[in-house]
Formats: structure tokens, sequence, C-alpha cells
């Protein structure tokens, strides 16, 4: 057979949440799958980073999982599928009879599809518990609670098209698109940067954004380069820069009075916060200097189009929420939402993350953000399901953790791996071994599934069809190709399975990922309107409330999606970190992303090409920390925190803050989860990851 001959499919990278369409080519034998580009995907047209590239070398891997697998007497032995199906409804039944349903846990994943997730909350639901969660609680939780209780919907307000377009001005905080979101950064942003749009970058770290913008060599672009956990502070005395400078130059256009006028609630709350507010003593708590902060709030006030890009430097703090909240304050006031270009942008970590909380896999919210303690709307899910759902808002992922052989005693995990995902990773080992019973279904054997009772062979991202969503709100379709284990199954297979053993066929009987897509649009109003035909190669943005919405590129033209139809601000004071630095452990600890691996390394790992780019795990140290603690470039160091240690290879570079020290969650013989704190936001319950206090030493 030529190669022309061949199956290709078109289908979305399995990695970051831009959306970049790619071909997978199906080869004489099942596993021979290639890797072609898609030339005219609408998300990359063609261009793509080293992560998808090499997306298809874990498909045929051989540490793929190819049979079920039970625990006895602490080994894994193969099953059958009956046997496995039979030990997974006997165990799940028994804990709901012995204890309670909210005894059991259901985990997610962003890296499985929309009708994945649907199915596996839906199952929690009819289980009886709200207990149900997806990987989003590590990243973007508050930001999602932010802008859906201030906007309305907890996405991003523009696209990635629109901003390319008519953005004048990029506010970059916590985020950083050149390493995580490579291919939007260069295709969309640095597009717009060529053409004249400014890049203020906020971030402790000087990294591949900093210098794809060569935000360092110009007059145009600022780097803030501010201590962690002081994003509040910092945006103040934007806010407050702002504010002043209306005051002597009103006619100006510092802020947007008509805006705020017609469009938000709130200011006056917010000008109060700032009454007393001293810019001089937060541009010091912020280690930058006064001068740059108002010459940022001054380019960002005077853009004709400015947005906000944010990421996980701003959502993983224990003030997650007031962080994004600060953001959206920044905008309300001088306008910029709802018109091209502008907004509150939330770049996804994962390629299903938006997917995976719009359908629902969320304690609070049934799909759609209908939220489960909101009689009417959880009403007109039931109707359509055929049973009542719990009132109460679940348990988050990270509380059904520090609830392991506590309320909890068994666990659902579909395509995670909280053994390394969660803060304080060593605990949450000891924690998860509490448990009566866990369920795993997965394609390899993850740190998490080690602690299994069942394992459930699942397919590869390449071998299924479904639906994902990628950062900007566009619904796409996934293509599969030829199952490479014959005794493997689909994601869906296996839930529909377990749903028809444990409730009867009824709800849970659906023989192909569309059908669960028609029944998932019956409940979901932001998808209503689409269809696997009119999703098309395009795919298509949310909102698509009825059949022939072509959706919206930006949200909030008219009205804010909130229950007063205004824009809400609202002031907000500085929290710091819940740990600062001590004599014990005198250096701020923070963790981010590399562009070569993907959270906990999991597939990357195992990816040859992106392995060898970086095999392990190291550390950036300031070279005044450096000196201070007698490290040269390339030494092996230990860095402790009060819960644990790793131990990795230091870089000394002056991209990093003095006084601050960078690594990464990626790899599991020194993950950062290791020391990282398990603190929660008290809203979003999203865990501090970006600030810890620890010690670093030489061996
Ligand atoms: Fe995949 Fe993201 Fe890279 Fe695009 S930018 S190829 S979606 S990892």
């Amino acid at each position: 057979m030529s190669s022309e001959e061949q199956d290709t499919v078109k289908t979305i990278c399995p990695y970051c949440g831009v959306g970049c369409g790619i071909q997978v080519q199906q080869g004489e034998e099942p596993g021979d799958v290639r890797f072609m580009p898609w030339g005219d995907a609408p998300v990359n047209e063609g261009r793509i980073c080293i992560k998808g590239g090499a997306a298809t070398e874990v498909v045929d891997h051989e540490d793929r999982l190819t049979e079920p697998l039970i625990k006895e007497d602490g080994e894994f032995r193969e099953a059958s599928w009956e046997e496995a199906y039979e030990y997974v409804v006997d165990e799940l039944e028994r804990i709901r009879d012995d204890y309670e349903p909210d005894a059991m846990g259901f985990f997610g994943s962003s890296k499985t599809m929309n009708e994945e997730n649907y199915l596996l909350q839906k199952i929690a639901r009819r289980y009886g518990t709200n207990n149900v969660d997806n990987c989003t609680r590590m990243c973007h939780a508050s930001t999602v609670w932010a802008l859906r209780t201030s906007l309305g919907a907890g996405a991003m307000t523009n696209s990635m098209a629109d901003l390319e377009e008519e953005c004048d001005l990029f506010w970059i905080q916590g985020a950083n698109p050149g390493e995580q979101h490579p291919i939007a950064n260069s295709q969309y942003f640095r597009q717009a940067v060529l053409e004249g749009a400014t890049v203020i970058q906020v971030d402790p770290h000087a990294n591949k954004t900093t210098r794809s913008f060569q935000i360092d060599d110009t007059d145009r672009h600022q780097h803030l380069q501010l201590k962690p956990g002081t994003d509040i502070p910092l945006l103040n005395a934007v806010i407050k820069t702002i504010l002043e400078k209306h005051e002597e130059e009103p006619e100006a256009g510092w802020i947007d009075e008509e805006f705020i006028e017609e469009r938000t609630e709130g200011f006056e709350h917010l000008k109060e916060t700032l009454e007393e507010f001293d810019k001089e003593a937060a541009a010091e708590e912020c280690g930058l200097s006064l001068e740059e902060i108002e010459l940022a709030a001054e380019k960002y006030a005077m853009a004709n189009n400015a947005a906000i890009f944010t990421g996980m430097g701003m959502s993983q703090h224990a003030c997650g929420v007031d962080n994004v909240q600060n953001e959206i304050n920044l905008a309300l006031i001088t306008g910029n939402v709802g018109r091209p270009g502008t907004g509150v942008n939330p770049l996804r970590g994962q390629n299903n993350v938006q997917g995976t909380c719009d359908v629902g896999a969320m304690p609070n919210v049934l799909p759609g953000y209908q939220l489960v303690d909101d009689d009417e709307a959880r009403e007109s899910v039931e109707d359509v399901w055929g049973f009542e759902v719990p009132d109460e808002p679940g348990l988050t992922n990270v509380e059904v953790s520090h609830e392991f052989g506590n309320s909890v005693k068994g666990l659902y995990v579909m395509g995670e791996n909280p053994v390394m995902s969660e803060p304080d990773a060593n605990s949450v080992a000891e924690r998860i071994q509490e448990l009566e019973f866990i369920v795993v279904q997965d394609i390899f054997m993850t740190e998490t599934a080690e602690y299994a009772d069942v394992v459930l062979p699942a397919t590869t991202w390449a071998e299924r069809d479904g639906t994902v969503t990628n950062t900007d709100r566009r619904v796409q379709r996934m293509r599969g190709v030829d199952k490479v284990h014959e005794n493997t199954k689909h994601d869906l297979e296996i839930l529909s399975e377990v749903g028809c053993r444990l409730f009867g066929p009824e709800n849970f009987e659906f023989d192909d990922p569309e059908e669960v897509f028609e029944e998932l649009r019956e409940v979901c109003p932001i998808y209503h309107g689409m269809t696997y035909d009119t999703l098309g190669e395009e795919g298509l943005h949310w909102p698509c409330y009825e059949p022939g919405d072509e959706g919206d590129s930006y949200l909030y033209a008219d009205e804010f999606d909130t229950e007063s139809g205004l824009g809400h601000i609202e002031g907000v004071s500085h929290t710091p970190p819940d740990e600062v630095p001590d004599e014990e452990y005198p250096l701020v600890l923070t963790t981010a992303r590399l562009e070569e691996h993907y959270n906990t390394g999991t597939m990357s790992r195992r990816s040859p090409t992106l392995n060898r780019q970086i095999p392990e795990n190291f550390v950036d140290v300031h070279p005044a920390d450096a000196e201070r603690y007698g490290i040269e470039d390339g030494d092996e160091v230990t860095i402790t925190s009060r819960r644990g240690e790793i131990t990795v290879e230091a870089q000394v570079t002056e991209d990093i803050k003095e006084g601050v020290i960078w690594t990464t969650p990626h790899f599991a013989a020194a993950s950062a989860n290791r020391l990282t704190n398990d603190v929660l936001d008290e809203r979003a319950k999203i865990p501090e990851y970006k600030a810890a206090a620890a010690e670093i030493e030489v061996g």
C-alpha cells in the first residue's frame, strides 16, 4: 500500500490548550501510526511545536497497558475484562452501601475528551455524589471562579485570531506562552508584535516569552520581574496610578467613564480599597521600582485595545481568585472588555481543560456551568437524565485527597496522576494507601496506578473519536486510527459498561461518542447549537446556543452574563503567600512547566524526542544566591521544604530573581510537588503551587 492509500485522519494535538490540528496516518500494522502536518488546520495552519510533532511516539510505546490488571497480595496479575468490571462494580456498590455515595471520589481528566468527561460526571451524579473534579482544579479553578462570577463565563473573553488582528498591547501576567503555548505565541501573538503591538510581561522568571519578543531589548516592551506572590500589590499600584492620572487629566482617557457607568458595578468599592494604598511600599514589596510600574500602567491605559493574558502564575495561589479579580478590575475600568483585541484571557494548559469544565466534570457545576445548587438549573438537567442529582456542591479533588481514609474510602481515576500532580505529593502517596478501593483507567502504569486495586487499559488520543475544546472556546473533533492493542478499550466504552452495570442501560448505553455528544448538547446550553456535522473541520467557538449559530469570537459585546448584566468590579487587598521565607527556609520556591514536557510527564517522559531534549529535572538559581551557597553551574543540589526534598542539577542564571528558585513538576524522580504547599484558595480550592519556603544546599 502506498502512503497515499493509507488511512489518514484529521485530529487535534493531545498536549496543550492551543488545539493545533494535526493528521495521523495509519500504517500497515496496528501501532504503525505516523504524524503528518495538517496544512490548513484552523488554529495552526500546519505549524507545530516539538511536543505536537512527537505526539505519536507514545501511541505504540512498549510501556502501554494491554490487559486489565487486578492487584492480589500486593502484585498485579492479568485479568479478563469481565472479572475487572465485576470487581469495580462490586466495590463501588459496597462502598455506597457500607458508607454513603460521598465516600467515593471521581477524577476526570483534561487529557480525555468532552464525551468521556461528560459520562464520568454523569456516573458520579447517578451514584449520588458531586465529588467529581478534574485537573483544572490544579491550574485555573481560581480563574474560572473569578471570570464566571464577575463577567459570566469561566473562559477566554476573546479568541486568538481576534487578538492577533486587533490587540495593540498584550499584558501577560503569570503566563509563559513562549514555553507553554508555543504555537499561539509564535503564530498569533508574535505576528501582532511584529505589526507593532507592545508586550508587558509580569513574571518572576525570564523565559521563552521574554526572549521571543526580545522584551529586555526594546523600549517598547517591559518585563516586570516581580517577587512570587506579589501580583495584587503590583496590580493595585497599576490601578491606583491610572486613577490618579485620571484625576489629573480627566480628558486623557486613562479610564473609560462611560463604560464604568453603563456596564459595571463596584467601582466605588475599588476606589475605597485603594484610598490608603501606598504605591511606594507596594513597589518595594514587589521588588520593582515605582517608575517601571507607572510606565506599565500608562502603556496599558493608553493602548487602544489592551488584552490581559493570565496563567498559572496568577491562579495557583491561595489568593488566586483575588489575583484574577484584580486583572478583571483593570480591564473593566479601562473599558478593555467586550471588544475585539481586548479582555481577560486565561491560557489553558491541557488539550481539553476548557471542555472538561464545560461538560460539568466539577463538583459545583453541571454541564454548561449550571450550578448544582441552583434548583431550576439542576432540575432542567434532571429532566433529561431522569434521575435526581445531589443539590450540594461536592468536594474538589484536593479536598477528596485530604479526606483519603477519612470520609473518602474509594477513588475512580480516569487519566489523572494525583500522586504526582497534587502538592505535597509525599503525603498524597501516604494517604492514598488509606483508601479501600482504587480503580485507574489509563494508557500507562502511572505513579497513581501503582497504588490501584484495578487498572483498566485505555486507548490513546490517536485511537479514539470525540471532541475537545481549546483555550479560546473552540470545540473541535478528534478522530482516531486503528486500535494498537486488541484488548484495550476506549475510555467511553469502559465508562458506558461500568454505568450500565451499576445503573442499567437506560442512561448509560451509548454506541459511539456522537450519541453522547447529542445528549450533552441537550443539557449544555453553550454547546446546544453544535453537532458533529456542524463542527466539521473548523470547529465552533462556544457559546453556540442554537443550530446555525456561528459561535462568538469574543464575549460580552452588549452585556455581561452576570445576574445584573454588569461586569463586577471588586477591590482586593494583598494576601502574602501562606509560607514566606524565614531562617530555616530562606528562599521562595516557585514552579512552572517546560515546552518539552507535559504535566506529570506520563506521556512526554516516554517520548524519545522530548526526553532527549530535557531528560531530567533542574533548578534555576540566581548568581548571587549561588555565590552565597557555594553553588557552581551544573552542581548537584538538594532542595528542601517543610514537606520533602529533591536532588537536581543547578543552573546558575539571571533568568530568575534573587532569593527565588525555580523548578518543574514533570519528573517522577525529582518532582517539584514533593516540595509544594497544599494550602488552598478558600473559594476555588486551588493549591498554592507558586510559592513555598525552601532551602538549597550542594550535594
Ligand atoms: Fe500541541 Fe500545543 Fe504544540 Fe500546538 S502548541 S502542537 S497544541 S503542544
